[in-house]
């Protein structure tokens, strides 16, 4: 049997917090427990808000908090030609159709919401018999999975493999259909987050995903392309959010709880440990305290 590989997979956007320690450390102490390797990925897709200084701080934070990884740290931005790669293949199998909407638009003519509370694209583009011309012409655009198309082809019976905890395996029905007709390559890259972390968690050989709630309904997209580009699908486990004192979901803009800040407040990582409900275990790796 191949060791279980996790990975931690932080966005270098804004400084860790919190939320992001938990996750972290969650991942560590479930490595620990299934005798697995554990892997850093910096999702740093976005070219304005990921800066090089962000992802060294991110690097520094954890070292700081205590964790290491394997090395070598996979960096999205390294694999834009892989993307593109995939997504070619989505186009050739008339999988994927450019979108030259804007923001406004799509949420003008939105006809509901996806699980984020987005709105539901309507499928505006989808068929539109000049968007050769347009792309000829330079009209910024981005590209959709054609989400009926894509289900036809994957066929029924996609399923999502669940784990409470290691060892507690359980299966769930996926129901991508929600997402409608996702994006996955943005205006400005060739891919999105749903299509750089399917296709990485697979080069990476991720057999156990771990991460917080929010990327739960994220997860039926995910099985979907796995299925459609012959992909293994890893194991999830999507734990609770912290919450700040007021019982609001972290975000990076409260930089009280920023990892950073509090390093500067004198907070120890040890204390961070336990306030996230953690302890060294034999080897010094985190144990969690169920
Ligand atoms: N990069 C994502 C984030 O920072 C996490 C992606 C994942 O774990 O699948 O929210």
């Amino acid at each position: 049997m191949p060791s279980p590989v996790l990975r931690f997979a932080p966005s270098p956007n804004g400084r860790l917090h919190l939320g992001h320690a938990y996750s972290a450390l969650l991942n560590a102490a479930f490595a620990a427990e299934m005798r697995g390797r554990l892997l850093l990925r910096l999702e740093d897709i976005d070219p304005l808000r990921c800066r090089p200084d962000l992802a060294a701080a991110v690097i520094d934070d954890l070292s700081w908090l205590g964790l290491s990884f394997e090395a070598p740290v996979r960096r999205q931005s390294e694999h834009m030609a892989d993307y593109r790669a995939v997504l070619d293949g989505l186009r050739e199998r008339g999988l994927a159709y450019p979108c030259f909407c804007s923001r406004r638009a799509v949420a003008a003519a939105a006809s509901g919401s996806d699980p984020d509370g987005a709105p539901l694209y309507p499928g505006t583009c989808r068929g539109r018999p000049d968007a050769g011309a347009l792309i000829a012409a330079g009209h910024p655009h981005a590209w959709r999975l054609d989400g009926e198309a894509a289900r036809a082809q994957a066929r029924d019976g996609l399923a999502v493999t669940v784990f409470a905890a290691p060892g507690a395996t359980s299966v769930r029905p996926a129901a991508p259909a929600r997402w409608g007709d996702a994006v996955i390559a943005r205006k400005d890259v060739p891919t999105s987050y749903h299509l750089a972390v399917v296709w990485d968690d697979a080069v990476q050989g991720v057999s156990h995903v771990v991460r917080g709630r929010d990327l739960d309904a994220a997860t039926d997209l995910h099985v979907l392309l796995q299925a459609l580009l012959g992909l293994p699908g890893p194991a999830y486990h999507h734990h609770a959010l912290i919450r700040d004192p007021a019982g609001e979901k972290l975000s990076k803009s409260l930089g009280s709880v920023a990892l950073a800040a509090l390093r500067r407040e004198g907070v120890t990582a040890p204390e961070v440990w336990r306030r996230l409900g953690f302890r060294p275990g034999p080897g010094g790796a985190p144990i969690l305290i169920r």
